[in-house]
This record gives structure tokens, C-alpha cells and sequence, in this order.
């Protein structure tokens, strides 16, 4: 990535990070029997591509200056992440957590972060493309809808020019560069570039940074602090969050597995690849 010119004061981005279960790590025991996640039995992690977005928004700030604000939605466990985040480089930190919230689907997920993200006020908003354990790929572009700013997918780089970004984005067949103007929301993937490591001296800086909800209520001071927000401090309608704001009906979850079956080998000339086509025209697998 090389960022062009910045403009005066940088730019303040906001970086939407989530706490996952490490889905590569799925045993026996992940699945319950009513065939939902037990999240108990699988370590959690930082949502993978919000690392990638992170280490975008810290790009932009080392290029350009400015400050970086990461925000998670979820239960105080998720403040793990959030004291990585400060520990590589951002600035403040804030957990989104609030029983209001639980059985959140993507909908309701959406609108309380666009609360949380239009307080902070931000110029960029950075997602990861996709969460491991949800993986509806759908928070990202629907904040950006909530809030009116331009949703920019599959980031892979970044310049700053003024009152513009200009992104790079993955378009499968090849790359597309788009000038956008700010504020804009950015889902980003792997291809950005690996988040930095984390900073020794910020290890031992935040490495007892808390929010008050692990901290017996009380808010630790100064730069130990992570911001506690809830539902009602983004001004959030009750009835858009939790199951009252999540239409979604989930009528059944299958553990698919996919096992290897028979294969036929097809010979690499025309009359080959005709035989092939004809057959899977056949059973209607094409056409
Ligand atoms: C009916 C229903 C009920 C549910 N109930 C619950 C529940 O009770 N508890 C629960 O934990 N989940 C629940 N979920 C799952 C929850 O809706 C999703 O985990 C959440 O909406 C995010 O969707 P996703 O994982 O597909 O994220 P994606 O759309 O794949 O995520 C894209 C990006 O958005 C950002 N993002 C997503 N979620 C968060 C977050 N929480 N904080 C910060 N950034 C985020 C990240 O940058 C992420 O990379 C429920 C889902 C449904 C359908």
C-alpha cells in the first residue's frame, strides 16, 4: 500500500473487530446436540480478517496520522481482542455489551454498531470482510447502508488523497481501483496484508487495560480504560435490537460432510471435454 496525501489532522478511523470460536479447531464436541456451536469447546480468537482491517486502519494512520478506535460487540470475554488491538496500535478501545443485545441476528448486529460507530464520529470504518463463525459476510455493508456512507468490499489496499480514498478491491478476475469520498466503509480480507506484530512497550502498557465490567464496575483509569457501552448509551430503539430487532428464523442447522466418491478421468482434447459437457448437460448438473 502507498498512501498519496493525507490532508491536515489524518484521518479517524473506527475498526469493527469480533471474537470468534477457532473454527479450525473444530473436534467432536464443537456441535451440541441441538446442532448449534458450543463455544465452550473451541478456544476464541480474533476474527481473522478484522486483524487484516485493523492493520489497514493503522496504515492509514502511520501514513497519514490521526487516531484508530477499535469497537467489539459481544460478551466481556471479547475484551482479549480489544487489549490486542491496543497492544499493536490503536487508540482507544471500546465492548459493546448489553443483555438487550443477545440473539442479535446480522440485522439487529448492524444497527447497534452503526450506533456505536456514528458516536465516534469516525472519517473511515474498517470490517473484515467476513466473521468464521457467522459467515454471512453481511455486518459490513449493512452498517455502511445504516449510516449512509459508501461500502467499499474485499479491501486489499489503500491511498488517502484529501477528502478521498482510493481502494483497491478484489474482483476475482483482477483488481478495481475506486476514488471514494469520505466518510466510507471498507470490508477487508487477507490480501491486505498480515495485522503488525504487537509493540513491547504497548504489551506492557495495556496488558492490564479493563473494562469496568471486569473490573468490579469500577472504570480503571487513563489510558488503562476500555470504553463500556450499552445498547441504550448509542441511543439504540429497544425494539431494533436483540430477538425483538432480529426477524431471522433459523428452521434448521446440518453438519455437512463432504466425502470423496468416485472420480472418472477425462482426456485433455476437444472430444474429451465434449463427453463431459454432454454428460453434465445430461444430468442437469449445467444447462
Ligand atoms: C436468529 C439469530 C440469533 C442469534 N443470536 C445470537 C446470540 O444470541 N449471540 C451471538 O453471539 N450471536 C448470535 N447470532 C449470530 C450473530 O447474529 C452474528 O454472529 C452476527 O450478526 C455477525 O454476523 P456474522 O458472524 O455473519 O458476521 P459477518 O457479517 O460475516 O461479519 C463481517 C464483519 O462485521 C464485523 N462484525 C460482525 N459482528 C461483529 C461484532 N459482534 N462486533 C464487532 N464487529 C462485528 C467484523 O468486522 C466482521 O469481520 C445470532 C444469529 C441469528 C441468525
Amino acid at each position: 500500500m502507498t498512501t498519496t496525501k493525507g490532508r491536515p489532522g489524518g484521518y479517524n478511523s473506527v475498526v469493527c473487530i469480533k471474537q470468534v470460536p477457532d473454527t479450525k479447531k473444530v473436534t467432536g464436541q464443537a456441535m451440541k446436540a441441538d446442532g448449534t456451536i458450543n463455544r465452550a469447546a473451541l478456544p476464541a480468537i480474533f476474527n481473522p480478517e478484522d486483524r487484516n482491517a485493523l492493520e489497514a486502519a493503522l496504515k492509514v494512520k502511520e501514513e497519514c496520522g490521526g487516531t484508530v478506535t477499535v469497537v467489539t460487540m459481544g460478551l466481556p470475554k471479547a475484551c482479549d481482542i480489544l487489549r490486542t488491538a491496543l497492544m499493536c496500535g490503536a487508540d482507544k478501545a471500546y465492548l459493546l455489551t448489553d443483555r438487550a443485545a443477545a440473539g442479535s441476528d446480522t440485522l439487529a448486529t448492524s444497527y447497534i454498531l452503526s450506533q456505536a460507530v456514528r458516536s465516534l464520529k469516525p472519517d473511515l470504518v474498517f470490517c473484515g470482510r467476513q466473521a468464521i463463525d457467522g459467515d454471512t459476510a453481511q455486518v459490513g455493508p449493512q452498517i455502511a447502508e445504516k449510516l449512509d456512507f459508501a461500502a467499499i468490499t474485499y479491501l486489499e489496499g489503500i491511498e488517502m488523497d484529501g477528502d478521498y480514498a482510493i481502494a483497491t478491491r478484489d474482483i476475482g478476475t483482477g483488481v478495481e481501483r475506486d476514488r471514494v469520498k469520505l466518510p466510507a466503509l471498507f470490508t477487508v480480507t487477507d490480501r491486505f496484508g498480515e495485522l503488525r506484530p504487537m509493540d513491547v512497550r504497548r504489551v506492557m502498557k495495556y496488558k492490564r487495560a479493563k473494562a469496568p465490567v471486569e473490573n468490579g464496575g469500577v472504570a480503571p483509569e487513563g489510558d488503562l480504560a476500555i470504553g463500556q457501552l450499552s445498547c441504550a448509551d448509542v441511543g439504540c430503539e429497544p425494539e431494533r435490537c436483540g430477538f425483538a430487532g432480529s426477524p431471522t428464523n433459523v428452521n434448521k442447522i446440518v453438519s455437512v460432510v463432504l466425502a470423496g466418491g468416485e472420480f472418472k478421468e477425462v482426456a485433455p482434447t476437444d472430444e474429451g471435454v465434449a463427453g463431459l459437457v454432454s454428460e453434465l448437460m445430461a444430468d442437469h448438473t449445467i444447462g
